[in-house]
């Protein structure tokens, strides 16, 4: 028999892909992800087994999300007078997004290194995309960005604050400019708002075009899947309709509700995060590595030129699983991405890439 006519049926864009992979983590200390090592208490795992029990699973989900809806306007400092969409994850917003205001012949543009999810997600929506390289020292180049928002017109500009792989934040003024520049939306991605503290939420009134998205996943609920953007009305409205009705399931609504009324415990947790993160970037400093600083709950480093493989596979073969931006080649050659754990789990990490390094840590 014949192999089946796939390329009749699959768009070639969507051939041309590679699947986001997520490797497998089993029997590894996982720091590849950016989650929050941090459980709950037992009593608080009680409560909210308590509150499951009564969540029907037999209905559909309050299609807007009032609950939820009210408990993150409130937890994420909403301004007055602005609103709310949410997606099954921050990854769904994007792609409503695409869906609404891109679309075939339109332009995703955003910085690169960046997240690779807007690279992907303009590729499905029939988007074109333009990433724009950042400076050597990861900042904006704002005249190039300035130059390819006027050449492309984006309708879609992502910008990340902090910027996934890299950590840093952008300057403000550069993004600023940026946001009036664009005749586009454009959207600031704070998806690592917990561990930066830095926002664009205040600016929200100040441009038509803005919209500032988080995430509930890097604050330590990633397993839930459970995204905002937030906005003017009548831009959401229209949006709101690409939405598919019932995409924030009950446990999911009614977990989080529960969760961000004990935000305390959270912000526990990410402060721990980020005095760990000073203590491994020190670490690092001691090792032949360069370090870049980050505000956000990972860290990028870069080994010694040509070793980025081999060092990943050697600190995995210890048990230790971080992500690898492979190649020898662009701006994050040899460059390893590390989530910040629980002290135990980056001293595994700090001496198994000590280790591999052939230094003491
Ligand atoms: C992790 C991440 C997201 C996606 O988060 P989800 O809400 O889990 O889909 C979005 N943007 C950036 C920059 C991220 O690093």
């Amino acid at each position: 028999m014949s192999s089946p006519p796939i390329e009749r049926w699959i768009r070639p864009e969507i051939r041309a892909l590679s699947a986001y992979h997520v490797p497998p983590a089993e029997g590894l200390v996982k720091l590849d992800a950016m989650e929050n090592p941090y459980g709950w208490p037992e009593e608080v795992v009680a409560a909210w087994l308590e509150l499951l029990r009564g969540v029907p699973l037999n209905r559909y989900p309050d299609p807007g999300a009032a609950r939820v809806r009210s408990r993150l306007r409130e937890a994420m400092g909403v301004p007055e007078g602005m609103d709310l969409l949410l997606g099954n994850g921050s990854d769904e917003i994007i792609q409503i997004l695409a869906m609404a205001a891109g679309g075939p012949g339109r332009v995703l543009l955003a910085p690169e290194p960046g997240f690779a999810m807007y690279r992907l997600i303009a590729a499905f929506t029939g988007m074109q995309y333009v990433g724009v390289p950042l400076a050597e020292d990861f900042s904006l180049d704002l005249p190039a960005m300035l130059d390819a928002i006027a050449t492309h017109q984006p309708a879609l500009t992502f910008l990340a604050y902090p910027n996934n792989p890299t950590g840093n934040l952008f300057d403000e003024r550069a993004v600023e400019a940026i946001i009036q520049a664009a005749d586009g939306l454009v959207v600031v991605d704070e998806a690592y708002h917990a561990f930066a503290e830095q926002s664009f939420m205040d600016r929200l009134g100040c441009h038509d075009n803005l919209l500032v998205m988080r995430t509930l996943s890097k604050l330590g609920l990633a397993g839930l899947r459970l995204g905002l953007l937030v906005g003017a009305p009548g831009l959401l409205g229209e949006l709101e309709k690409v939405r598919l009705p019932y995409n924030i399931n009950v446990l999911t609504q009614a977990s989080a509700d529960f969760a961000l009324a004990r935000r305390d415990l959270f912000a526990t947790q990410t402060r721990r995060i980020r005095e760990e993160r000073e203590r491994m970037y020190g670490r690092l400093g001691e090792l032949p590595v360069t370090a870049y600083p980050s505000v956000a709950n990972f860290i990028l480093f870069r080994v010694p030129p040509g070793r980025g493989e081999t060092v990943f596979a050697g600190i995995k073969r210890r048990g230790v699983l971080v992500k690898s931006f492979g190649g020898n080649a662009g701006p994050l050659a040899d460059c390893l991405r590390v989530t910040v754990g629980t002290p135990q789990e980056n001293d595994r990490f700090l001496d198994a890439l000590a280790a591999e390094l052939g230094a003491r840590g």
